[in-house]
């Protein structure tokens, strides 16, 4: 079936700078079809300096909702009405919802990644989790973790300052459970001895520097230990294969990928994405 564009028809959106290799258009249109919404997923390559006029054209035209992406997720901040708690705390807002011409910002992605997760099995509370890297992924994420009960969150950065920067976050605002430290492959056998999740938040091992991987080695770990990489492309990383190789269980970034997507379907649409539509995006996305 394909989408019928009519007077009716609602405007949903991402804006980035770059735009077009972007993946959401494709996710969230099969959504509108499969559940048979009248809407349509654009995107719009919207350069830093035309932020605030995206954002006021965007509220005059009247657009049901958009997805922010590099580099508009921190700036975008200052020209929303409302933000949620938890993108204030990530710094960072990628959903943003219109509701009677006033624009509310959330944050998906820790909620992605929880949900991606959750959908193997794999649960938050009372965890021990390391994360290597201190990015604004890690950030994120390293917010949610906290929100949904993890015992203890260990961030190892090359710059420490990073780390320790989201661990304060952290400490003051959810709760008292970050600590940080410099990223050596002495700290990670260290802190990994009692890990139940390790999470690699850095870019190393992305297309196209396939080979690289942020650990020489990963045979300290205990196979109890889940392994999770946000990286989606290529599916198995280096470091997903040598924690496989010490027996671990492995989850890979596309999980995160749709599942925060789905989370920004839910919020602008009020329709609930089914498991079998999940499985139907995650094809849809691999191949
Ligand atoms: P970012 O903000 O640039 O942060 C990257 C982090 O990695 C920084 O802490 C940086 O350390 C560290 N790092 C980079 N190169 C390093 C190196 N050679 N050695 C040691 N540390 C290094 O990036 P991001 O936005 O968080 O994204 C990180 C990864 O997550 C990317 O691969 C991205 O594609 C992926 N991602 C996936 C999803 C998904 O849906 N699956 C969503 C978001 C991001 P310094 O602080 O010292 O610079």
């Amino acid at each position: 079936m394909e989408v019928q564009i009519n007077g009716h028809t609602k405007i949903l959106g991402v804006i980035g700078d770059p735009i077009e290799h972007s993946l959401s258009p494709r996710i969230h249109n099969t959504l509108c079809k499969h559940l048979d919404l009248n809407y349509v997923y654009v995107p719009f390559r919207v350069a830093p300096d035309h932020l605030q006029d995206a954002v006021k054209g965007f509220k005059a035209v009247g657009i049901t909702g958009f997805n922010v992406t590099i580099p508009h997720k921190k700036n975008i901040i200052r020209y929303l009405d409302e933000v949620s708690k938890e993108a204030l705390l990530m710094g960072a807002v990628n959903t943003v919802k219109n509701i009677d011409g006033r624009l509310y910002g959330y944050n998906t992605d820790g909620d992605g990644f929880v949900k991606s997760l959750k959908s193997q099995g794999v649960y938050i509370k009372d965890k021990n989790i390391v994360m290597i890297g201190a990015g604004g992924s890690a950030r994120g994420i390293a917010v949610k973790l906290a929100m949904e009960g993890a015992r203890s969150i260990i961030i190892l950065n090359r710059t420490l300052e990073k780390a320790q920067d989201i661990s304060s976050m952290i400490n003051n605002n959810i709760h008292n459970i970050s600590q940080s430290d410099l990223f050596t492959n002495h700290n990670l056998i260290c802190y990994a001895e009692s890990c139940d999740i390790l999470i690699n938040t850095t870019p190393i091992g992305m297309y196209p520097d396939t080979n690289a991987c942020p650990v020489e080695d990963l045979s300290f770990l205990n196979p109890g230990t889940v392994a999770c990489d946000l990286i989606y492309n290529p599916e198995k990383t280096v470091f997903l294969s040598k924690a496989e190789e010490a027996g671990c269980k492995t989850v890979n970034g596309w999980g995160m990928l749709i599942f925060q997507a789905v989370s920004a379907f839910e919020i602008w649409t009020g329709v609930k994405v089914s498991g079998d539509l999940i499985k139907i995006l995650h094809e849809l996305c691999i191949n």
